[in-house]
């Protein structure tokens, strides 16, 4: 006998390391294997596993109901948050609406259409963009749940942008983003409609919304997809994102659970063009929750004071990377920045360098922008730099090396040395737009 690794394992090889007996190693798929003959169940790696993917196989339950789990028996790559199997061996909440089955789930292509103080957030219209080109391939609708307090007037724009029914629950108790009514109301709402997929922005209360969404209704979650698309033979979402610290894409897929669940970030899908006057239907929806039930409440919010435009909301940028080298080099890059309205930014090479704030970083780790300019200079294109930025209307990267992925990528590429090429761009641009007003916009 040995231990059991579910399909949920991450792959994080946090038991290799435990393990005395030199059982486990990681296999072609991204998950550990065990050595049968070599393994002697002393529990080490049970103990060891974040994610509860290890157990026995007289305890584990799971293996006896759901073969189809067990990852020796399914060598697909699926690793999505898995917490559908973890989540098994809790007791089903009342709230629970998500079901191995797939027949039943007929309610479409469900959007969150997150809002703030009556504004529509832009990651929602984004969603119902997405959401669209899902819901053709599968000959569904697009739905969007908006919680709020007086929404009344978001609901003809998410029409506008693609959606065919909006569900709403306006009430005070919806004013400000609170974990536990948004997922009770929107749990309420998947139970009753039953869509196939549920997409969340991956904003702060998203990213909450949706982990909360996910675990009370016992199905899968892939955070901050990049790609979404159908496989039309299975009908199952591929949800796709930066994986093994963004050295690979990987496509996740969520076989047995419903609704199938994703976050997006921000400007990573274009916004659907409006179309003025689309209609569409809409449904007010109610479910009891009394204020005194919530743990928590919303005392005031206090906007953060700047006067600088926001990264993520600026039309030019201009990023630095390691090439740039020191603050010599930044500060040509400040000029620039100037010289053409742009707010300045850098990749982790440079804020590692300390040449320019975390706050300031693109990337996987940092912002994702979407500027109608992205000057890249000294930046090679790792994969986790270029999810951040791919939105972008124009690039001209700016680099020594003409082979690197950023050049490749560019719209316009300037081969050479940024302390040469910089005070000529900062020349030019300083004299073609002399008699204009610079400012940076967002
Ligand atoms: C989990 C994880 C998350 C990450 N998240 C992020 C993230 O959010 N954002 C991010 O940016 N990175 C991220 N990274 C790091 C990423 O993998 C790269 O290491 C990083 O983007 C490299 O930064 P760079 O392009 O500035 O430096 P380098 O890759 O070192 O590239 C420097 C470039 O400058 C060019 N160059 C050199 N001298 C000159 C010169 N004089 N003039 C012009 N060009 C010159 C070179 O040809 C080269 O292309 C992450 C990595 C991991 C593992």
């Amino acid at each position: 006998m040995a231990v059991i690794v579910l399909n949920s394992c991450i792959g994080c090889e946090a038991c290799i390391a435990q393990c005395p007996h030199d059982a486990l190693s990681l296999n072609a798929e991204g998950k550990i294997s065990v050595d049968g003959k070599k393994c002697d169940e002393c529990r080490e790696c049970i103990k060891s596993c974040p994610v509860s993917a290890i157990s026995l196989p007289e305890k584990e339950n799971i293996a006896k109901s759901k073969k189809q789990d067990l990852q020796t028996e399914v060598p697909k790559t699926n690793a999505n948050a898995n917490i559908a199997a973890v989540e098994e061996k809790k007791a089903a909440s009342p709230e629970s609406c998500a079901k191995p089955v797939q027949k039943d789930h007929n309610g479409g292509v469900l959007v969150f259409a997150e809002q703030l103080e009556g504004k529509i957030a832009g990651v929602a219209l984004e969603l119902v963009g997405a959401a669209k080109k899902l819901a053709e391939k599968l000959g569904v609708q697009v739905c969007a749940v908006l919680l709020g307090d007086g929404v009344e007037a978001i609901i003809p724009v998410l029409f506008e942008h693609g959606a065919d029914k909006v569900y709403v629950f306006d009430n005070p108790l919806y004013h400000f983003y609170r974990t536990e009514s948004y997922t009770k109301a929107c749990c309420y709402l998947a139970n009753k409609y039953k869509p196939e997929i549920f997409l969340v922005g991956a904003t702060t209360s998203g990213r909450d919304l949706a982990g909360a969404l996910a675990t009370t209704m016992r199905t899968g979650l892939t955070a901050d997809c990049t790609g979404l698309d159908i496989d039309m033979d299975k009908r199952l979402l591929l949800a796709s994102r930066p994986a093994f610290g963004g050295n690979i894409m990987a496509t996740i897929v969520c076989e047995n659970h419903l609704p199938q669940m994703a976050t997006v970030r921000p400007r990573v899908m274009p916004t659907p063009e409006p179309v003025s006057g689309r209609k569409g239907e809409l449904i007010r929806e109610e479910v009891e929750i009394e204020e005194d039930e919530l743990r928590t409440s919303v005392l005031k919010i206090v906007k953060e004071q700047s006067d600088n435009i926001k990264l993520e909301d600026a039309k030019i940028i201009v990023s630095g990377g390691r090439g740039v080298q020191n603050e010599q080099g930044f500060a040509l890059l400040g000029e620039l920045a100037r010289a053409v309205g742009g707010v300045l930014a850098g990749s982790r090479g440079a804020v590692e360098k300390g040449l320019v704030e975390h706050k300031r970083q693109v990337g996987q780790t940092g912002q994702t922008v979407a500027p109608k300019l992205y000057f890249a200079v000294g930046i090679s294109g790792a994969i986790q730099h270029i999810v951040g930025m791919q939105g972008s209307e124009t690039i001209v990267a700016i680099n020594t090396d003409p082979q690197c992925p950023m050049m490749k990528l560019a719209t316009y590429g300037i081969q050479g040395d940024a302390f040469e090429v910089l005070p000529v761009l900062i020349e030019e641009f300083k004299r073609e737009l002399a008699h204009k007003e610079v400012v940076a916009v967002g």
